[in-house]
């Protein structure tokens, strides 16, 4: 059903699933069969009874699968930025997932991406305003710096993250809770002559775990729920795109609000789900949050 759904929005919205390897310390992988065509079976491994379910999607990478073949699918749409299409790129799944894998490659030392956090700074300065004009939303605080070359953008990268907002929870000591978003803003002509005004949002979503598995209280927990919603604000936003209803709720968190130039309309967008195959529960609301499309 999902699948029919994706097909019907003729494109523009895709959603990939990406397995990470198991690591030596972690229970059975609960993943069963992943098929050429999109299809992943999972079951739990605590239950006798068949508890198997299916879950479809536009493409499965398996955990043998490298950096270089998920950028090979991805390629054509981050060219499409050239031809003037606003592009947004999600990763969503619980922590230690494999999200910011998939979005900055191995984490070795250069473990980086983007940008400025929603929900770390979301009681002061990161205010979210229409701008006069041309229809779309800025951050008067945050900072858009021009880039050369390839190595700027990296550099920008790296100090993003330097500044990224971490904290400890009983989950995962550098268990990130802040969405991030790195956007590459492109203005130019194409051969013809005519304005491109086009982006690349890459979002590296907050993980998606339950908050009371993260045993966390005051602050922290604020800060979770606040990590909820804004999740549950965007599947909101991906549903009604997908049923195709006349009231998108974007104004409802800040993110959506942010991205709304990019999610809808000629946008593109792609979902890189993850699921933990470790965790039978968490993979299963994280696979039902792809499904919220249907
Ligand atoms: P998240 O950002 O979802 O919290 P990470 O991207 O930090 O998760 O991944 C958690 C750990 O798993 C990291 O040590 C990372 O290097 C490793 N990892 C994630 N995905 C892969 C992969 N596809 N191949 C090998 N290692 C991976
Ligand atoms: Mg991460």
């Amino acid at each position: 059903h999902l699948y029919n759904i994706l097909q019907e929005l003729r494109g523009n919205i895709r959603v990939f699933c990406r397995i990470r390897p198991i690591f030596k310390f972690e229970a059975k992988s609960c993943i069963e069969y992943i098929g050429n065509d999109g299809s992943l079976m999972v079951f739990d491994p605590c239950k006798s009874q068949n508890t198997r379910k299916i879950f479809q999607f536009n493409k499965v990478f398996g955990p043998a699968t490298t950096q270089g073949e998920v950028y090979k699918e991805t390629q054509s749409l981050i060219r499409s930025v050239m031809d003037g299409y606003n592009v947004c790129i999600f990763a969503y799944g619980q922590t230690g997932a494999g999200k910011t894998y998939t979005m900055c490659g191995s984490s070795n030392g250069s473990y980086i991406i983007s940008y400025f956090d929603l929900l770390i700074n979301y009681s002061s300065t990161l205010e979210i305003m229409n701008c006069s004009g041309n229809g779309g939303l800025s951050i008067p605080n945050a900072s858009i710096r021009g880039v050369q070359s390839t190595a700027d953008v990296l550099n920008l990268m790296i100090l993003g993250e330097k500044n990224r907002a971490f904290s400890s929870t009983a989950m995962n000591h550098r268990s990130s809770r802040s969405h991030s978003v790195l956007t590459i803003h492109v203005h130019g002509k194409d051969i013809s002559g005519n304005t491109i005004r086009s982006c690349l949002h890459l979002v590296d979503l907050a993980g998606s775990e339950r908050v009371d598995k993260s045993e966390v209280t005051g602050d922290q927990l604020k800060e979770a729920q606040h990590i909820n919603k804004s999740l549950s604000c965007l599947g909101d936003v991906i549903t009604a795109l997908a049923q195709k209803n006349s009231h998108i709720p974007y104004r409802n968190s800040k993110l959506t609000q942010l991205l709304q130039n990019s999610l809808g309309g000629n946008a593109k967008m792609l979902m890189f789900i993850h699921p933990e195959s470790d965790s039978h529960g968490e993979t299963i609301s994280t696979l039902k949050f792809a499904q919220r499309a249907s």
